[in-house]
């Protein structure tokens, strides 16, 4: 069993390196382990699509976790689970595997709200110990001190992690970007990660989602901008899909519904879900009103927006139903302008299309925000620019790229190269990343994989 001495700071990622999606790190040190994250993915499809002719779409994609196996089996030497930010690939997989691990959540109350209720479906609720954290707040967990230090990504409270062991300190990004005007948060403040430059940061491991592309993300003041000048000219009502955890392109999509003299209706479990807990967390402003679906049926087309669920093509979520005529409570016709303030995650095209289909027969008219000329989608991850100033600020002695897949990996080590940093390393799931005391990465010392769970 692979046990950290006193002079050894390790980092070993379970999953999400080497691939997107289901995130599970360990850092080991003084016969400890600390887990940051505990994300589900999507696993290829199970039957091929000929097989039952294209339909049915929703069986064919299973929802998967790392294997735990090997921090199962040392549970007792795990001081803590934290979670960096509430986005599936990094909090999905906890109601599912924490009984493996039986210790507790350190998170902070956004996240823990969205965590409580995921429990409240599972059979987990009410047993796991959530410690709330504040920003800022520094803990001490067996041999590791933690600093939140807040970041911007598309969530609400998202944090990078500082640890500090007494052999080396690392930056853990977690997701991230820069974001000056962020709607929903505190803009981006550069001024935490500056400082660490003067703090010999041994490692910095982090975000390569958006490596391979050039220039900084946009913010999501430009996508308010220009989902607000592509929905003002439509006379037929609007209905914009996009991703439910994205509170402030919520928030965005009311103040567009507001300026436009449109009444805004919410359609799907998980947006009505994030909306319940933006409100309670008092991340909502009060003067945005949602109306009730039911409402919107007896109003002009003009004065009508619906925000939806079904982005990626889901068969069961709202957008699909509407496309489907199978929705009780709208029907779309000839006029409608459906917008996809969202993009395409690779895998999820077909289902996407046949949506599309669907809409075109009916006359609705389809705008992807890949093909709009107006910005009406941010990434929540840093592009090549960002990279660059956050290795300016931190300047550690060594770059991990994780999140991403190895195209990801590599041009995050490119970036990280050209920036001064001496040692990087490009490695996988079940690779040791000997931080301490020799820099070194060890292929292969642990066998990861991935389990299928039960979504309920
Ligand atoms: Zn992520
Ligand atoms: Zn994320």
């Amino acid at each position: 069993m692979l046990i950290p001495s006193s002079d050894d700071l390790w980092f070993l990622p379970l999953g999400g390196t080497g691939e997107i999606g289901m995130n599970l790190n360990l850092y080991g040190h003084d016969g400890k382990w600390l887990m940051i994250d505990c994300g589900i993915s999507f696993d290829e499809p199970l039957v091929p699509s000929y097989r039952n002719g294209g339909e049915n779409v929703k069986a064919l994609h299973s929802v998967v976790a790392p294997d735990p196996t090997f921090i199962a089996d040392q549970k007792e030497h795990l001081v803590g689970i934290v979670i960096t930010h509430a986005h599936e690939d990094h909090i999905g997989a906890l109601p599912y595997l924490w009984e493996r691990f039986k210790c507790p959540v350190y998170t902070t109350p956004f996240t823990a709200e969205v965590l409580r209720r995921k429990l409240s479906r599972s059979k987990n609720a009410n047993k796991v110990p959530i410690v709330e954290v504040q920003g800022g707040s520094i803990q001490t967990l067996g041999p590791f001190t933690l600093q939140w230090l807040e970041i911007t990504h598309s969530i609400p409270e998202p944090y990078a992690i500082r640890i500090d062991t007494p052999v080396g300190s690392v930056l853990h990004t977690a997701d991230w970007k820069i974001d000056a005007q962020p709607v929903t948060g505190k803009p981006f403040d550069h001024s935490a990660f500056r400082r660490l430059a003067s703090e010999d940061i041994l490692a910095l491991i982090g975000d390569s989602t958006n490596a391979n592309k050039p220039g900084f993300s946009l913010s999501e003041r430009n996508c308010f901008d220009g989902l607000l000048n592509t929905i003002k000219p439509i006379n037929g009502r609007v209905v914009v899909t996009c991703f439910a955890s994205n509170v402030a392109r919520l928030i965005s999509l009311a103040k567009v519904a507001q300026k436009t003299g449109r009444y805004l209706g919410l359609f799907g479990r998980s947006l009505l879900n994030m909306y319940a807990i933006a409100k309670y967390r008092n991340l909502w402003p009060d003067d945005l009103t949602i109306v009730e679906p039911g409402h919107l049926g007896y109003l002009p087309p003009e004065e009508v927006m619906m925000v939806v669920t079904g982005s990626q093509g889901e068969p069961r979520a709202a957008l699909a139903r509407m496309a489907a005529d199978t929705h009780h409570q709208v029907e779309l016709t000839k006029g409608d302008v459906v917008i996809y303030s969202s993009i395409v995650i690779p895998g999820n095209e077909t289902a996407v299309n046949k949506v599309n289909r669907a809409l075109a027969a009916k006359g609705v008219s389809v705008l992807h925000s890949e093909q709009s000329p107006l910005p009406i989608h941010a990434s929540g991850h840093p592009c090549e620019e960002e990279l660059k100033l956050m290795y300016q600020w931190v300047q550690p002695e060594i770059a991990i790229p994780v999140h991403g897949e190895k195209a990801h990996l590599t041009a995050h080590a490119e970036i990280a190269k050209a920036c001064g940093v001496k040692k990087h390393y490009v490695g996988q799931n079940g690779d040791l990343y000997r931080l301490a005391p020799q820099p070194s990465i060890r292929r292969q010392q642990v066998s990861t994989g991935r389990i299928p769970i039960q979504q309920n």
